[in-house]
């Protein structure tokens, strides 16, 4: 199992898979989402019409079109609210879903953004141990997972996500 973490544009990394940190409807976004959908072109929009959105925690998949990813992996975050609407537990749902249904699709390498961090304003720390953690935890049930990215998009990110994989001790 290979953990890690780099800075860069999600859209540019050829992975099985990247996740795309969506909303509900799946009809595209800002942020991360309307990177991907930018790169990947419209035949993602058309795939994400007939998937009739996504409940928040939960993920699905789509081909990847114009992308170097062979697929995406939507999941939609929570958005923050105040700490006391199960946003901790909605948020590690996303990367357990996202990891579930990439073992179900074959794939070997998975790249995650920083999920609701953007927008949806889940604080950076606390979001970046949850990905971690929850990553660590459920990889042991999907072995043939054996690469997964985390993807910051800032220098703060990066740090923040390397000083919890050397914590880690992965
Ligand atoms: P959310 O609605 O889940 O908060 P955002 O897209 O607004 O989603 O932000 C999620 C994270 O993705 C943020 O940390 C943001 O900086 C990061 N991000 C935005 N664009 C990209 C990109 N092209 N590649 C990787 N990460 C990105």
């Amino acid at each position: 199992m290979k953990l890690s973490a780099i800075k860069a544009d999600i859209t540019t990394l050829r992975v099985d898979a990247i996740v795309n940190a969506a909303n509900g409807s799946l009809l595209g976004g800002g942020g991360v989402d309307g990177a991907i959908h930018r790169v990947a072109g419209p035949e993602l929009l058309a795939e994400c019409r007939r998937l009739h959105g996504c409940e928040t925690g939960d993920a699905k998949i789509t081909k990847g079109y114009r992308l170097p990813a062979r697929h995406v992996i939507h999941t939609v975050g929570p958005v923050w609210r105040d700490g006391r609407h199960n946003e901790a537990g909605l948020l590690a749902s996303c990367y357990r879903r996202s990891l579930e249904v990439a073992a179900d699709n074959a794939i070997a390498s998975i790249a995650f953004p920083s999920i609701s961090t953007g927008v949806y304003h889940f604080p950076a720390t606390a979001a970046a141990r949850i990905a971690v953690r929850t990553v660590i935890e459920a990889l042991p049930m999907h072995p043939d997972v054996g690469e997964v990215v985390f993807c910051c998009f800032s220098d703060k990110d990066l740090e923040l996500y390397q000083s919890l994989l050397d914590a880690s001790a992965i």
